[in-house]
């Protein structure tokens, strides 16, 4: 595997390629890669096309198509995560970690405590996204839909647990001990936290309340924890034997 990854969309994939803009100045000015020299390109959606420098000219790289291969490193979890808008930082930050954990899909929410109503980041986090999972190998980049008001959200076929700090019933871990699921949404709130109608709402819609114990964690680090329990508990964190898993097989073009 080369250690040197872009990710372009699957229709732009061809045998011989000339990579221009800004991923011919990431090959050629950043990381310096010379003629010879390998580069993988997925197509975010699982694939990965090895192709070797045939050429390199002031602003255009030339590649050619050496190898193709299913990148099999996604997490056997279908872990989908709905986010309230957060602040700054928070946001992009909750967005990063998700990815490193393995998060297939990232809704931003907007909440009654959301502080923001309105967002022009969408394209950044996207960005956000794609960054991370190049950088961690993924070969699947996840989702992020466009911003959607809680009630909607509930709407949607998904089930789950949404994180409360005022749930006295069930913690996360008798929520492990009582369920063992594939395909899981984790509902987290804003800074502010969810209103208890909201909580009660995403009990009608099938989301259990679960707790994470006895201190407020701050909203960027939940999803990080949860994600990171989850894919201990029933995914592929801390395990060696998946990560090798990769298939090679022959250029079909
Ligand atoms: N402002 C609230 C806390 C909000 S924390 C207060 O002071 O009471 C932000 C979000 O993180 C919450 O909406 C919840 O989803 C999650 N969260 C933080 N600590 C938690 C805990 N101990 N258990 C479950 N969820 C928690």
């Amino acid at each position: 595997m080369s250690s040197v990854r872009i990710f372009l969309p699957p229709e732009k994939i061809k045998k011989e390629m000339i990579l221009e803009g800004k991923e011919a100045r990431y090959l050629k000015n950043i990381l310096r890669l010379g003629k010879g020299e390998k580069v993988e390109v997925l197509d975010g959606r699982g694939k990965g096309y090895v192709y070797v420098i045939s050429k390199l000219q002031s602003n255009r790289v030339f590649i050619n198509l050496e190898q193709e291969r299913e990148i099999l490193n996604e997490s056997p979890l279908n872990l989908i995560l709905g986010q309230a808008i957060l602040k700054r930082d928070s946001m992009e930050i909750v967005i990063q970690k998700a990815t490193e954990l393995g998060v297939k899909k990232i809704y931003p929410l907007i909440t009654a405590r959301t502080q923001l109503r309105f967002t022009r980041k969408l394209p950044r986090w996207r960005k956000i996204v794609q960054e991370a999972a190049r950088q961690s190998g993924r070969g699947q980049i996840p989702e992020i839909p466009e911003v959607m008001k809680l009630k909607d959200f509930l709407r949607l076929p998904l089930e789950g647990i949404v994180l409360w700090e005022g749930e006295r019933r069930r913690g996360l871990r008798d929520f492990l001990k009582a369920h063992k699921k594939k395909d899981l949404c984790i509902l987290v709130g804003p800074e502010g936290g969810f209103l208890p109608e909201e909580i009660k709402e995403c009990e009608r819609k099938g989301f259990l309340p679960v707790s994470l114990g006895p201190r407020i964690l701050r909203a960027e680090s939940v999803p990080l924890a949860v994600l990171s329990i989850l894919q201990y508990e029933w995914g592929d964190l801390g395990r060696c034997e998946v990560t090798h898993n990769v298939s090679i097989s022959n250029v079909r073009f």
